[in-house]
């Protein structure tokens, strides 16, 4: 039944999930409804006892507003799955990419094009099956991208603040934002690319603090406190930070 409905709903060639319109079946709707969610995902409600032609028709008569709602949610956000992604925004730097497959010769490479500073830059992945083995460019990428951008940050702050340190790697980690050994080394997550710049300095200065107390007694807040008044927010904020990280950055494998 519902197969069927679905195959009589290809009014919209459907391609991709994005472009695609569902028919959802369900027995305490009480009459036909559509909605478009962030993405672009159309779905169309069903009540119980509806004839294919009722849905075929109520679909035909919203397709204007399906369509319209539907270039407005992928204008105000991607797909979350999308993948390759049109644009990778850093907002810890400020920074939008926007990624340009380029078919040609030689394994896949990413090639950067610095823009003016208003951006957007071009990010080209260059090569044969230019999207082979892209996920794990990327993520290299945005470490690199990450690790450049945040080890002056973290000096600079160490200095104005009055901390030291040993070094700082960055890495791709999917537990922890940051953390700070007994020796002094700061490790950082590169996918605080993703974060505010306020979220992210509030973070290095975390760590910093660290390097004075291996711990998170009252004299450790008080410190980080010191130098971020708000670092209660802050911290809330970072906990969900995960959901500003693209999923491609997450996921191991090709
Ligand atoms: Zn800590």
């Amino acid at each position: 039944m519902i197969d069927s409905l679905a195959t009589q709903l290809s009014l919209f060639d459907a391609p991709n999930a994005a472009t695609s319109l569902t028919v959802r079946h369900s027995l305490r709707a009480r009459r036909l409804a559509v909605r478009v969610y962030p993405g672009g995902r159309a779905e169309v409600v069903v009540p119980p006892r509806t004839s294919g032609r009722v849905v075929r028709e109520f679909v035909l008569r919203h397709r204007e507003w399906i369509e319209t709602r539907r270039a407005r949610a992928q204008r105000e956000r991607p797909p979350a799955a999308a993948f390759p992604p049109p644009m990778i925004e850093l907002a810890a730097f400020a920074e939008r990419w926007e990624l340009r497959i380029v078919p040609g010769p030689g394994r896949t490479r990413l090639v950067q094009i610095a823009a003016s500073p208003e951006g957007p830059h071009t990010l080209e992945a260059r090569g044969h099956g230019a999207t082979t083995g892209l996920p794990r460019l990327l993520q290299a990428w945005v470490r690199a991208r990450a690790a450049a951008q945040l080890a002056p940050w973290l000096e600079t702050l160490a200095r104005e603040a009055g901390f030291s340190y040993g070094r700082m790697t960055v890495r791709r980690q999917r537990t922890r934002w940051g953390s700070c050994s007994t020796r002094g080394t700061i490790s950082l997550n590169a996918c605080l690319a993703f974060q505010r710049p306020a979220v992210v300095r509030y973070l290095l200065l975390h760590e910093l603090a660290h390097t004075r107390h291996m711990n998170h007694s009252t004299r450790f807040w008080r410190l980080v406190a010191e130098h971020e008044p708000h670092w209660r927010e802050l911290d809330r904020e970072l906990a969900t930070g995960w959901r500003h990280v693209p999923a491609w950055m997450l996921n191991d494998g090709t």
